[in-house]
């Protein structure tokens, strides 16, 4: 170990924007040496999410900025190289916060151990891991979807959404996807049993979005507000429920987002608009994770995956997902299984 280094990519500058690759930097230091308690790890697979953008950025409300030149924050699957905790040995698989790096040290009270009889490795941190879970109880403790329904779940082919669609699916709902281009159409009706799906980037997206939905929408899953968003409160239905899960169409913003025009499709509706953070649904990741666990095995639960080779590709590949190129769960395979 002595003779390796360690590779961390750092946050050089705030984003003005979009992220740019100069916003990153890459970095080498020595391995760390875990301490009593802890696990030095080997990341294996790094997801790259959205929300990495608002760590990025001066948003207090939400977690604590990254502070420029710390390594940036990321969920990844790791082996354990070093335990000095007593449930972990060399060799096991977890899953933790350990951030865009080759080594890390994660901590043994938090670390979770990953099962690999659930499903491939990656998918700890795809469809059976923080995204999946996200959909999963999102849709079901917020969304509260019943069997006839009409829920509509805006980037429908990413690493929440296609779960959230497809779960919805499995509670007798009628779905509608909106995501960007005609291949995620196609994949979102075709292998994910959507019921319709519309492209964000059509000529009339409320118009499509009212065709695809004529007794409205009992459901919204919003994962990006802005313009989409808008098109979705006029469609809303008596006592509809609206999943606050995400907005990315913000996250790049430098100008605070405009929601005023939802006010009236709420009152009129009596909708219910809920903000929804999954750390706060803790108590309920294993039951959540069982379940898609058993609908994966079933063969009842699809999902995709978009995998970048190396940590030095990292900070390109994170732009993806602010244009909507990343087509399923945004994966960095920063070393081999
Ligand atoms: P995705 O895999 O869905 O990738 C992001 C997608 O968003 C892109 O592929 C693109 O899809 C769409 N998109 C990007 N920019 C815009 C834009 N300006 N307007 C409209 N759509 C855009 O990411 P995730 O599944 O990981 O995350 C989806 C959402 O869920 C994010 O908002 C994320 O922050 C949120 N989230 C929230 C959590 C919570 O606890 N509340 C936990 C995890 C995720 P396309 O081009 O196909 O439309």
């Amino acid at each position: 170990m002595a003779t390796e280094s360690n590779r961390r990519i750092v946050l050089a500058a705030r984003p003005a924007g979009a992220p740019k690759e100069s916003d990153l930097r890459l970095e080498e230091g020595p391995v760390p040496q875990p301490a009593d308690g802890e696990l030095l790890v080997r990341t294996i697979w790094l997801s790259l999410d959205p929300y990495m953008r608002l760590r990025m950025g001066t948003e207090v409300r939400y977690y604590p900025p990254i502070p420029i030149g710390e390594v940036i924050v990321g969920g990844a699957v790791s082996r354990v190289v070093e335990s000095r905790h007593p449930a972990f040995a060399p060799g096991d698989i977890v899953d933790d916060y350990t951030g865009w790096q080759d080594y890390a040290i994660a901590q043994g009270a938090s670390a979770r151990k990953v099962d690999p009889a659930l499903g491939p490795l990656s998918t700890a941190i795809g469809v059976l891991g923080m995204p999946g879970l996200t959909a999963y109880l999102g849709l079901v403790k917020v969304g509260r979807p019943a069997p006839g329904d009409t829920v509509v779940i805006s980037a429908a082919a990413g690493a929440v959404g296609a779960v959230a669609g497809q779960v919805a699916k499995i509670a007798g709902c009628r779905v509608v996807g909106i995501a960007g281009g005609e291949e995620k159409l196609a994949y979102l009706t075709g292998e994910l049993g959507f019921d319709a799906a519309v492209d964000r980037h059509g000529n009339d997206v409320p118009g499509a979005l009212a065709a695809a939905c004529p007794d409205g929408v009992d459901v919204y899953f919003e994962n990006v507000g802005g313009p989409i968003g808008d098109a979705v409160y006029p469609l809303l239905a008596h006592g509809a429920r609206v999943v606050i899960c995400g907005g990315i169409s913000h996250y790049n913003a430098t100008e605070p987002p405009r929601t005023a025009s939802h006010l009236a499709p709420i009152l009129f509706t009596e909708a219910e608009v809920k903000g929804f953070n999954i750390f706060s649904y803790a108590a309920h990741y294993e039951h959540a994770r069982r379940r898609l666990a058993r609908w994966l095995a079933e063969g009842r639960l699809a999902y995709r995956e978009d995998i970048v080779e190396g940590l030095e590709n990292a900070p390109a590949a994170f732009q993806r997902l602010f244009d909507g190129r990343n087509f399923g769960k945004l994966l960095v395979r920063v070393s081999a299984e």
